[in-house]
């Protein structure tokens, strides 16, 4: 196995890109816009859209393994590389489920795994709606509080297909970041609790600040859900804790995730490279964390193109800062990220550090 192919050339395929060339390997990332994240790092880019099966068809030609970074692209286009005999993974099978939110909670449920109340109808209030298809960091949702608000989500969705979800009085998100392997075998990061802010992920706090039974059942479910798709990769589940320990699943997302960074800077070995090492069909590492960690998301604001306050933060010898080579800081794009390095697992100070180590980047 050579040359690995990427479909979608943002900072997951960046940095999936990153660790296998470290690893020794090529890489053909295919996205629509040239020097993308992923392409900027990658050996070339094919410069084409995610449903253009001409140009995906080439990238499974030229490559010996083909994966993807997000799951919205279209359907077609896996289709399209497994009935041309191309190695590709996740599997069609595997995307078709976790690329609609009813179809992906009807499949945990059917694991026997808890969610929050959903139906294809209003459920009444308070709940979030959201689009089945196509919606990430918090896009096509809307807060039902009351008959006007769900009209409103109808009115707003036009077309598009809505899921209804209760209202979840979490106390905590948590995420399990987990990879498996093509001989079955998974194996789990430390569960991590997420904090959002506007439905973007602002904060991830490595190990989860949660008991040892929480902390088990959630890996438990990370493990059964993994085998139950039968995903080759890495892949994460979202939960929400609530106060008396019960455990709901959110979301599935397969392929490394946002609150999986701080696996580059604190873990055995990286979301990325687990992800590459299974695709490649090479063992798995199992992890251990060597830090704990904090991790936080650097947004654009609208504000400018230049990032200021860069020195200040890296006179932290805690602070490692990552990058993804966006020209423009658009409001709320996920430009870059820096892990905190602390020592055991972080309290109430370690975040307030991360804050202050927060604030002290700017746009102008
Ligand atoms: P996305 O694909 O945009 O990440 P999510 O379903 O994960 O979509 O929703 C984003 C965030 O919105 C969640 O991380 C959580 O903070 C909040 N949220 C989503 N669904 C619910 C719910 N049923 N109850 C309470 N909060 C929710
Ligand atoms: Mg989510």
């Amino acid at each position: 196995m050579q040359v690995i192919g990427i479909i979608g050339g943002g900072q997951l395929g960046r940095m999936m890109a990153l660790d296998a060339k470290r690893m020794g390997y090529d890489v053909i990332v295919l996205d629509p816009v040239d020097r993308s994240p992923c392409g900027q790092v990658a050996d070339e880019q094919i410069v084409a859209n995610y449903d253009d099966l001409a140009a995906i068809e080439e990238l499974g030609r030229r490559t010996d393994i083909v994966t993807y970074e997000f799951e919205n692209i279209a359907i077609e286009s896996v289709e399209c590389l497994e009935r041309g005999g191309y190695a590709v993974t996740p599997s069609s099978s595997v995307l078709r489920i976790t690329q609609d939110r009813l179809l992906e909670k009807r499949f945990v449920q059917s694991l026997g795994i808890a969610t929050a109340e959903f139906g294809e109808e209003s459920i009444g209030y308070p709940a979030i709606a959201k689009t089945t298809r196509g919606g990430y960091d918090g896009k096509g949702q809307w807060r039902i509080t009351d008959d006007a608000s769900a009209q409103r989500a109808r009115d707003e969705a036009g077309s598009a297909t809505l899921i209804w979800e209760r209202l979840i009085p979490f106390e905590r998100e948590l995420s399990v970041v987990a990879t498996r392997g093509r001989d079955g075998v998974v194996v789990c990061y430390p569960p991590v609790e997420n904090v959002h802010r506007a439905g973007i992920l602002e904060m991830s706090i490595a190990p989860a600040r949660v008991n040892e039974d929480v902390a088990e059942r959630a890996r438990e479910i990370g493990r059964k859900i993994g085998s139950g798709l039968e995903i080759v990769g890495t892949y994460c589940v979202e939960l929400f804790a609530l106060a008396d320990g019960t455990l709901l699943v959110n979301e599935i997302a397969p392929r490394p995730h946002n609150s999986g960074h701080f696996t580059i800077d604190a873990a055995t070995s990286s979301q990325y490279e687990q992800h590459i090492r299974a695709i490649c069909g090479l063992p798995l590492t199992e992890q251990r964390l060597h830090s704990g960690a904090i991790m936080m998301n650097v947004l654009g604001t609208g504000t400018g193109n230049l990032l200021s306050g860069a020195s200040e933060l890296l006179s932290d010898p805690s602070v490692v800062l990552h990058f993804y080579g966006k020209r423009h800081a658009v409001a709320q794009r996920k430009m870059g990220h820096f892990t905190l390095l602390v020592d055991g697992a972080p309290g109430a100070d370690d975040i307030a550090h991360a804050k202050a180590a927060h604030a002290k980047l700017g746009w102008s």
